[in-house]
């Protein structure tokens, strides 16, 4: 079976002990998916939950996508062809541009740890199976629900594929009626509408920055909103860089968010702010 070049970087990364029992298992499971080319993401599947940990501390930061990546029926995008997948390849590409080994190297005296290894993760539905909740920056697939002009055939398919209670069919209204304060965006509904009546409303990303665990634990907060997948590099690259000018001593990401608190994320919110009125030149 065919790799693509960063796929066999990645396998490579496992201890020789490992490779070849992991090789086959993630062939089967691609061969499965029927398709005969392992892709990075692919890869990252299989190799995330072994790589040692000297690996996270020699490259100076660990990358979690979670395992359904692009096939999994879950995923919030499944109604289009706006697979994580492909943003994900992105942020880790950007990950290693980085030179956080590189970094950390120079910043903490004495030998650079795993736990000093900045973390993000990727999952591609809010059922969050890489827990992007407990890293310092952790990504979500999100699909927000909206009514279109086409019609309700009253069905209730909406309803029964919520597991939030977020959707109802209202048989007065002779349509279907959301709570917003209850959905999480998965998508599920959007998948289950036979009619279109239920369209995409804001589909990207939630972003959330400042979560760890260890001796300290928190939860990440989530910055407000669903971002397009260029806003989500340029959150990314804000945090990076916000990093490198704050970070001694190993110290991490998620500890600066927490001490910095509102005031980080306001500035944060401004740029975001700043560089969506540039783009749509208002
Ligand atoms: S996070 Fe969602 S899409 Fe990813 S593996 Fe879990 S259930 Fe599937
Ligand atoms: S209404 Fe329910 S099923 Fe639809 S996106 Fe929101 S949480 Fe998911
Ligand atoms: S919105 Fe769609 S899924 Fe929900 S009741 Fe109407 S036709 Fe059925």
């Amino acid at each position: 079976m065919q790799w693509e070049g960063e796929a066999i970087k990645a396998i490579n990364r496992l201890p020789v002990a490992k490779r070849r029992k992991e090789k086959a298992r993630i062939e089967a499971a691609v061969l499965k998916a029927g398709k005969d080319i392992v892709t990075l993401a692919d890869a990252a599947t299989g190799v995330q939950g072994i790589v040692n940990t000297a690996t996270y501390a020699a490259d100076g930061f660990r990358f979690d996508v979670c395992a359904g990546m692009g096939e999994c029926p879950n995923r919030a995008h499944r109604h289009g062809d706006k697979g994580g997948r492909e943003l994900s390849d992105r942020v880790r590409r950007l990950l290693e541009a980085e030179n956080l080994g590189v970094f950390l190297k120079q910043s903490v005296k004495g030998p650079v740890r795993a736990h000093h290894a900045f973390r993000v993760s990727f999952s591609d539905c809010p059922n969050a199976c890489s827990q992007p909740q407990i890293r310092d920056i952790g990504i979500i697939a999100a699909a927000l629900p909206v009514l279109t002009e086409m019609a309700c055939i009253m069905c209730g398919a909406c309803e029964n594929a919520c597991r939030e209670n977020a959707v109802w069919v209202d048989a007065d209204r002779e349509s279907s009626v959301f709570d917003y304060n209850r959905c999480i965006a998965c998508g599920s509904c959007i998948s289950a509408c036979p009619t279109g009546k239920i369209g995409a409303g804001d589909s990207g990303y939630r972003v959330m920055i400042g979560g760890k665990l260890g001796r300290h634990p928190r939860l990440a907060r989530e910055l407000p909103g669903i971002f397009d997948a260029e806003t989500v590099m340029f959150i990314i690259k804000w945090c990076l860089n916000a990093y490198r000018q704050k970070s001694t001593q190993g110290r991490r990401f998620a500890d600066i968010v927490a001490e910095e608190g509102d005031a980080l994320v306001s500035v944060l919110q401004k740029a975001i702010d700043n560089r969506k009125q540039l783009n749509t030149g208002r």
